[in-house]
């Protein structure tokens, strides 16, 4: 006989907005309320009895999988987003959760899926993207010819003794210059999303390479910059560009995020087959649970923001992006209020 309670919630579980699906131990596939059927177009007799594989869209790898299995057969939630295929081929976008339900032994009795369908909001992320490669192709042309404009009147300009003309040409060349950067990183975004980032690998010494970054960066940093090394020679086979946008970038935020007084250790050591480079700082320092989150794309921490107007949280991003481009590794550990030390590693090309 089925009681007044459960009947509550019978009809809440059936009229949800969002997909529920309940599956035994071995996955089958028990129930679906009426939001799963509209979702995947599958009916609630089509589905039970089945494995949710038949939603499955082939674009996860096989981890992915194993990854979610792991976790629930062990008791945890997982948490994601998954692209899944409705039954009429179309995919869609599907914020999701699946909690084991356990007997009070602890026992694993069934598991419950939540879908929210986020497949609206990605569209509008798509556009958003889309816009923001337009713009940021049409803006690199003129951006890139003012820049050559100032750097010859800057040139010109030496000879002329009118130090206030000089000195706003300088600070013009360096706004221009940040406006550019940026338009370059957003065009790099871009490039990461489609699969069309060029790498371009060639053997360096990777010593050499961070040498030149911290002497460019000691230029223009009130922060003292100390570095250390072991050893001279690290040779890489690796794209020497991106890899010095990747360590001028993360002690560029060394130096952003520090005060003044402060310095920042850069050390380079060899760890088994790699190599690796810390950047510590003394500075704000990062929250637990936003430390990997700043690797997001446009991801800032709301209490870090400068106001500068000129970052928008890709730094991190494409380096990450760039370091997986290379088979390495990067990651932050960081306490707030303390300072950070970021890390690379680097396969060593022995
Ligand atoms: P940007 O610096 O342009 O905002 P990044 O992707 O380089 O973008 O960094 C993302 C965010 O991570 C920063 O906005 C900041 O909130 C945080 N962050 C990065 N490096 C540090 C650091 N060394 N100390 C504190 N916060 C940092």
């Amino acid at each position: 006989m089925i009681n007044s309670k459960t009947k509550i919630f019978y009809h809440a579980v059936q009229q949800a907005g969002d997909g529920i699906f309940i599956a035994d131990k071995k996955g089958i596939i028990k129930y679906v309320n009426p939001a799963f059927e509209k979702i995947t177009g599958y009916s609630s007799r089509e589905a039970i009895g089945k494995n949710p594989r038949i939603i499955k869209s082939g674009k996860h790898d096989f981890l992915f999988y194993e990854n979610l299995w792991k976790t629930i057969s062990s008791g945890k939630t997982f948490r994601g987003q998954i692209i899944n295929r409705k039954k009429n081929g179309k995919l869609f976008y599907a914020d999701h959760t699946i909690t084991p339900v356990k007997d009070k032994e602890g026992k694993i009795n069934f598991y419950v899926g939540i879908w929210k369908d986020i497949s609206a909001q990605k569209e509008i992320e798509k556009r958003k993207d889309e816009f923001i490669s337009i713009a940021s192709h049409e803006l690199r042309t003129p951006l890139t010819s003012i820049k050559a404009y100032i750097q010859i009147l800057k040139e010109k300009m030496k000879k002329n003794d009118n130090l206030k003309l000089n000195s706003y040409l300088i600070r013009t060349y360096k706004q221009i210059s940040k406006m550019a950067n940026l338009i370059y990183d957003l065009l790099d975004v871009n490039r990461i999303q489609a699969g069309k980032l060029p790498i371009r690998k060639t053997a360096f010494n990777f010593s050499q390479l961070l040498n030149e970054c911290i002497s460019d960066l000691r230029l223009g940093s009130s922060v003292k910059i100390e570095y250390k090394s072991k050893k001279k020679q690290f040779p890489v086979i690796a794209d020497r560009e991106r890899l010095e946008q990747v360590i001028k970038n993360i002690i560029g935020n060394a130096d952003k995020f520090s005060d003044k007084n402060k310095k920042i250790i850069v050390k380079m050591q060899s760890v088994d087959n790699a190599i690796q480079v810390s950047v510590r700082d003394f500075g704000i320092g990062i929250a637990r649970d936003e430390q990997h989150k700043i690797f997001q794309r446009y991801y800032q921490v709301e209490q870090n923001k400068t106001g500068s107007g000129t970052s928008f949280g890709i730094g991190l991003y494409l380096a990450r992006e760039i370091i997986k481009m290379h088979q390495g590794k990067i990651w932050v550990e960081s306490k707030l209020n303390k300072g950070s030390i970021f890390y690379i590693q680097l396969p060593l090309n022995k």
